[in-house]
């Protein structure tokens, strides 16, 4: 049996939270996420302020 814990392991900083990526991580305003999710969520967020 293999169990596989690659995904969702939120909580620790292994890689992006959204998509797992090591590269260009930002540890800012709590969030552990990637240069380009970070760009994708600050546009949701943007979005969510403005509607
Ligand atoms: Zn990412």
């Amino acid at each position: 049996m293999k169990i596989k814990e690659k995904q969702k392991t939120y909580g620790r900083t292994k890689g992006c939270e959204r998509c797992g990526r090591k590269r260009g991580l930002i540890r800012r305003y709590g969030l552990h996420i990637c240069r380009q999710c970070f760009r994708e969520k600050a546009e949701e967020m943007e979005f969510k302020k403005y509607s």
